[in-house]
């Protein structure tokens, strides 16, 4: 499948990354937001949450468990961070492999802070 993040999960892209497990990775934004921004995608391919099925529910959990945990990594857990995910072309979604945006390090500005 030509999906990005699908070919990160296998390594046939290479990513700077922060988590890893059977289920769920956890790398670098290549392009950073924010002096802090990462990405949580799940290695099954969901293309977003509009594609999230009943049988998701705990991936779903487990993704942003991970998100808290690499905020954690990233040092940001207490001064605070922001999780975003994009849903469709209105979002701004480019990646159609479901991710949630880790982004802080600093005081983030108004809800476009993705845009
Ligand atoms: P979206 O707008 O779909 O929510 O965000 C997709 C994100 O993926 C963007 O922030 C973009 O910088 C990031 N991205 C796109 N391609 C790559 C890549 O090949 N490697 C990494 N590490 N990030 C990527
Ligand atoms: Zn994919």
């Amino acid at each position: 499948m030509d999906c990005i993040f699908c070919k990160i999960v296998k390594g046939e892209i290479p990513s700077r990354k922060l988590f890893e497990n059977d289920r769920v990775l956890a790398f670098y934004d290549i392009q950073p937001a924010a002096p802090a921004h990462a990405l949580v995608i799940p290695k099954k391919h969901i293309a977003s949450m509009n594609e999230a099925e009943e049988e998701d529910r705990e991936l779903l959990g487990e993704l942003l468990l991970t998100a808290k945990k690499v905020a954690g990594e990233l040092g940001i857990a207490e001064s605070g961070y922001r999780l975003i995910n994009n849903v469709g072309p209105d979002s701004g979604q480019i990646v159609f492999h479901i991710h949630i945006h880790v982004l802080g390090g600093e005081k983030l500005g108004g809800l476009n802070v993705k845009s």
